[in-house]
């Protein structure tokens, strides 16, 4: 079992967000902050990218706390078969409000079978993965994130290009014009289908032509576990399931998960998390024990945007005892 007393009065985070991705302070702002809470080390980790790392590590050095170059990468769980909610249940942006939130119980379905509910038709199971660089060398992992992301922005295009085949006088220009300068998306493609008369509202959009399953869709462009996993490890990083509660799945269930994941490389779980509840992190810590794997801990801090997470201490009970990090170097040394 994890030793909580033998952390030597230091605590660490090894979950956070910076505007690199979608946090509100910047990777300098952020290291100070976690430094002025009185941690002993922050690691960064962005999603899908490394772009913060730089300024994350040299404000490390001019404060004089250990920051840690990180990511947290989304990967698909399409071919997995698993995390569905059955109809009826509540969700919460692009997932499935857990059973301890309110909502009823995810159920594993067969792979590929997803049950869609009315808010979202379009939900595309996945995973997050964290990763650790220990030795400052991520050139690939940067690469493998470079090219997702050049994949992603042909998504909104390729639709496009369907839609036109369809018989759609639609294009990208006026597409993009809707999202305002912001991140541009299938909301945005409904709404120019609307306003140019082809569909009476944007749900119609949705239901007929854009979501999964209908003519105009096109996948989302992400990486399998296994080749997420593969992609930290080649960089000689650690990689680690993050928040395994978001899941959703039952504790045998999430076993059977661990179990495919370690075969891949997986070296840890995130046991401990702003999220938990006492009763889901000792589940955790006896899995991650029960399969050989390092227990980490982060708070998922966003700064402002998400005001009720602070550095550290998550809700105000989370507390990460330093020596995990030196476990989860071990693990890192191993693969050299
Ligand atoms: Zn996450
Ligand atoms: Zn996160």
């Amino acid at each position: 079992m994890t030793d909580f007393s033998d952390y030597n009065g230091k605590y660490i985070d090894l979950h956070t967000h910076s505007t690199a991705s979608d946090g509100s302070m910047t990777p300098a702002e952020l290291v100070r902050h976690a430094y002025e809470r009185g941690l002993s080390a922050v690691a960064l980790t962005d999603h899908d990218t490394v772009a913060g790392v730089e300024d994350a590590l040299e404000a490390g050095i001019k404060t004089g706390i250990e920051v840690i170059a990180g990511v947290e990468i989304s990967v698909s769980l399409s071919g997995w078969g698993i995390l569905a909610c059955e109809g009826g249940s509540k969700w919460k942006g692009d997932r499935p409000v857990r059973p301890d939130s309110g909502g009823t119980t995810p159920h594993i379905r067969a792979a590929g079978e997803l049950v869609m509910n009315g808010t979202d038709r379009t939900y595309e199971p996945e995973m997050h993965l964290l990763g650790y660089f220990f030795n400052g060398d991520y050139e690939s992992i940067l690469m493998t994130l470079e090219e997702l992301r050049r994949k992603r922005e042909q998504r909104n295009p390729r639709i496009v290009a369907k839609l036109n085949e369809m018989g759609f006088d639609i294009t990208m220009d006026e597409v993009r014009a809707k999202a305002h300068g912001g991140i541009v998306g299938r909301p945005h493609i409904a709404r120019v289908l609307m306003e140019k008369g082809y569909t009476a509202s944007v749900e119609e959009g949705f239901d007929k032509y854009l979501a999964a399953g209908r003519p105009a869709y096109v996948k989302k462009d992400k990486l399998t576990p296994e080749q997420g996993i593969a992609a930290i490890l080649q960089s000689g990083g650690v990689p680690v399931l993050a928040h395994p509660i978001h899941l959703g799945l039952p504790a045998e269930q999430l076993a059977d998960v661990l179990e495919r994941l370690k075969a891949a490389g997986l070296k840890g779980i995130e046991a401990l998390y702003s999220e938990n509840t006492p009763e889901q992190t000792r589940e955790l810590l006896e899995l991650a024990e029960k399969k050989g794997l390092k227990v980490t801990g982060g708070s998922d801090f966003h700064g402002s945007f998400k005001p009720d997470i602070e550095i550290g201490v998550g809700r105000g009970d989370l507390r990460v005892p330093g020596s995990l990090l030196n476990d989860l170097k071990d693990a890192g040394r191993r693969l050299i």
